[in-house]
């Protein structure tokens, strides 16, 4: 017998949010059988399930067991799946539905941010050979020693990633209530654009810039397996975007996506004595406590004293600041300020790579626009600059405008 084209599909919590909505999944999904597929699916746990069950424990205690706190946040997704189940035996589709330990998903024993070790494809391949529906619950597995275990928040696309790496398909479609990865966030700009397609090196820069659509560590395995992961909607038909290797993509813009990212604030320390050291000691110290960094910048002022500026996230703020009062004297530094009202505006795109004047064009704009850029930061596909946050949206707006609306950008 011919082998069946085998599509992974994995569907979000809000694509299962409510019994209805489970019904219309198992609907799409008899849609693919009936053209000739097998079909393995992933499911999260319906509409707000995790973050309710997080809730539930905090009645509880404010100091969690990490190996019970994925015992019990692993149970979300065992709902969805044996619903979904049902549904399809509703349709008359045959489908059985199996826990991370029951296909032995084996990670490490990092509990609520495990990594995926090993899949094993035995138990998946004998249903499908038997013509079912294989469902399985995202987000989990099991360590060495059986602990279940779970991927970090929005870890079911990981999970479905996953799956179609070991079975050997190119082919991963990631159901969400959006309609795909946009230009910039619609809610905040109103021309924007849906992409075709994006690159895995566009979509982590994106992650890591404020525009999460999906869980990153999808993206990165993605790439390393050669995957297309299809990003669509549950509530219709229309082909969404597909994040995929930049050599395979037939349209290529030299900005892609602009977003903007309120979530951290900015440490500046002045007047340093500018020696050998310095900024080793403070980033140390900084690191040695588990405070992210992310842009830096060190300017030269008179009388060899430097200043940094540097941002953390909001809520690392407080301890940030205690770790460098605390280096002051040591430091020989004058003062310190921070500045929480800030957002960090930043365009993405592989086009950055081999078009020129792209830095300049965005500064410009902003400039016309009366904002002040407090501080930059580049990667080879990404710009990033930090403003007041009181003009995050119009930054958004007006760089978007500037390479995606109209004359569009393209190389
Ligand atoms: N249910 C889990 C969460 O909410 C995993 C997922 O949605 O992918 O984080
Ligand atoms: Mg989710």
């Amino acid at each position: 017998m011919a082998q069946k084209k085998i599509v992974v599909q994995k569907y979000g919590g809000t694509s299962v949010g409510t019994s209805e909505k489970i019904q219309n999944v198992a609907g799409r999904i008899k849609g693919y059988v009936d053209r000739g597929y097998s079909v393995v699916v992933v499911v999260s746990a319906m509409g707000k399930t995790t973050d309710q069950l997080v809730a539930l424990s905090r009645e509880i205690t404010a100091n969690p067991s990490s190996r019970e706190m994925d015992m019990l946040l692993s149970t979300g997704e065992q709902v969805s799946i044996s619903l979904l189940a049902m549904a399809l035996h509703e349709i008359g589709i045959d489908a059985i539905s199996y826990t991370g330990s029951q296909i032995r998903v084996i990670t490490d024993g990092n509990f609520s941010n495990a990594k995926i070790e090993s899949i094993s494809t035995d138990r998946i391949k004998q249903s499908l050979d038997g013509n079912k529906v294989v469902i399985v619950a995202g987000f989990q597995g099991i360590d060495a020693d059986e602990n279940i275990t779970t991927l970090g928040r929005g870890g079911s696309d990981t999970s479905a990633v996953a799956l179609a790496a070991v079975l050997g398909t190119r082919d991963c479609e990631i159901y969400t209530d959006v309609d795909g990865v946009f230009t910039a966030d619609p809610r905040l700009v109103q021309n924007t654009m849906k992409l075709k397609e994006i690159s895995y090196e566009e979509m982590l820069e994106l992650a890591r810039l404020g525009a999460g659509v999906l869980h990153s560590r999808s993206v990165e395995f993605s790439k390393k397996y050669n995957i297309r992961l299809h990003v669509r909607s549950s509530y219709n038909n229309e082909p969404g975007t597909i994040v995929m290797p930049k050599e395979e993509m037939m349209e290529k813009f030299v900005i892609s996506g602009v977003t903007s990212k309120m979530d951290e604030a900015k440490i500046t320390i002045r007047d340093i004595p500018d020696r050998p050291g310095v900024a080793a000691r403070l980033f140390g110290l900084l690191g040695e406590h588990k405070i992210y960094v992310n842009m830096i910048i060190q300017s030269t002022g008179r009388d060899n004293k430097a200043s940094i500026s540097f941002t953390v996230m909001k809520n690392n703020l407080a301890k940030a600041v205690e770790l460098c009062n605390g280096l002051m004297e040591e430091l020989g530094a004058s003062a310190i300020d921070t500045k929480e009202d800030i957002a960090i505006v930043s365009a993405v795109g592989v086009g950055m790579i081999s078009s020129y004047g792209v830095a300049g064009k965005i500064f410009n704009v902003l400039s016309e626009h009366g904002i002040n850029i407090e501080m930059i930061s580049t990667s080879e596909i990404g710009i990033s600059c930090v403003i007041d946050g009181m003009y995050a949206e119009l930054a958004v707006k007006v760089i978007h405008k500037e390479f995606l609306e109209g004359d569009k950008y393209v190389c």
